[in-house]
């Protein structure tokens, strides 16, 4: 038991001149506490918005905003780089999603479905945290120049997970493996034809075996809605050297994929909406906006993709179109020197679908010709 002494004896036992004193102070004490409330307020305030923003690279997003900055990649042994980053806050709680284009700067019609998608996104109906990067290889973009990272000379989806003191490519790539991939929770990489490509829209189901992981990336696959699916079981399992930012985040335990659509430098309509609305409809699935997804119903899995290079370099001419399926053996094309004649036959190695095939006639001896993926019934 706790004695409590009674208020009164407690009292009269203060001095007069202090209790002069405190009849002094009080109101300067009343002050100091409302002062120290309100600092109280403010502090809870600022951590409270701490608590609830969420920032990358200079783009800070409090709840229910959308915030654009930038991830400012240091000079090295080569030039700084400075990546476009958005980050849309929700007003609910959810995972972190982070959506990634332009990694190859020409593949068009993919950074301008990420353009789209910043624009669409309302931050008040989302739940959780969308991270997106529209165009990482800005230098390949502004110099209009295909495949590679003018400034290295290196493909931006093959050094990851990138060297703090490489060449800018593993920079760039050593910046989004730490500040996004490490930071989500989902991750979609998006690619399409480049301007030597004509290709039809696809997306790869990274199978690694995680019966769990392989559950969640096949339904966002479905969920994203192209029909054709690539399932990519041979991917590097080694987190320090997965190579590609899909796998960089499923090495790591964060669901991720890769989405292709868009050709030949174009931008159409057709390809830049299915990379948009598949962006949405995953994110119904994820539940990061209200709705149901729309599921591919009757997907084709493609379990292995055979590559058609030529032997001899010349002038390329199709003979087949992108999406055209083809029997074992039949021909998809031709090489000729410069004067016409023809030095090299392109076959398909197996019956299945033209994935992409060359779209333009400059041919290099062991460029490829076409992808042909072949359709698996039990992927
Ligand atoms: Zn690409």
């Amino acid at each position: 038991m706790i004695l409590i002494p009674a208020k009164r004896a407690y009292t009269s036992t203060i001095p007069e001149r202090t209790l002069a004193w405190l009849a002094y102070t009080a109101p300067a004490m009343k002050l100091i506490r409302i002062v120290c409330l309100l600092s109280l307020v403010a502090f809870c305030s600022a951590t409270l918005l701490a608590q609830n923003s969420f920032t990358v690279g200079t783009a800070t997003a409090a709840a229910g905003q959308k915030a654009t900055g930038t991830l400012e990649v240091p000079a090295g042994v080569d030039a700084a780089t400075s990546i476009p980053v958005v980050v849309v806050r929700g007003n609910k709680s959810g995972p972190v999603l982070a959506l990634v284009s332009g990694a190859h700067g020409t593949e068009y019609a993919s950074i301008i479905a990420l353009e789209k998608v910043i624009q669409s996104l309302d931050p008040t109906q989302v739940s959780g945290t969308v991270i997106i990067l529209p165009l990482v290889n800005i230098a390949s973009f502004e110099q209009k120049v295909p495949h590679v990272n003018p400034v290295d000379g290196k493909s931006m989806n093959r050094f990851y997970p990138g060297k703090q003191d490489g060449t800018q490519t593993e920079r760039v790539s050593y910046a989004i493996t730490k500040q996004v991939v490490e930071r989500c929770d989902y991750l979609v990489d998006y690619h399409g034809g480049d301007i030597d490509e004509n290709l039809r829209p696809y997306s790869y189901w990274p199978k690694s075996g995680d019966a769990k992981h392989d559950a969640i990336t096949r339904d966002m696959v479905l969920a994203f809605g192209l029909d054709h699916i690539i399932v990519w079981s041979d991917r590097p399992k080694d987190p320090a050297a997965s190579r590609y930012l899909d796998n960089t985040a499923n090495t790591r335990g964060k669901p991720a994929i890769a989405v292709e659509a868009g050709y030949s430098g174009t931008v159409q309509t057709d390809d830049v909406a299915l990379l948009a609305n598949g962006t949405l409809s995953l994110m119904r699935y994820l539940k990061t906006l209200p709705g149901a997804p729309a599921m591919v119903e009757h997907p084709v899995w493609l379990g292995k993709v055979d590559t058609v290079t030529s032997d001899q370099p010349g002038i390329f001419y199709p003979v087949v179109q992108r999406g055209t399926y083809v029997e074992a053996g039949m021909k998809i094309g031709y090489v000729t020197d410069y004067f016409g004649k023809t030095i090299y036959e392109a076959h398909a190695p197996a019956a299945g679908v033209v994935l992409y095939i060359c779209g333009v006639p400059s041919m290099k001896k062991g460029d490829t010709v076409a992808n042909i993926g072949e359709i698996t019934t039990n992927p």
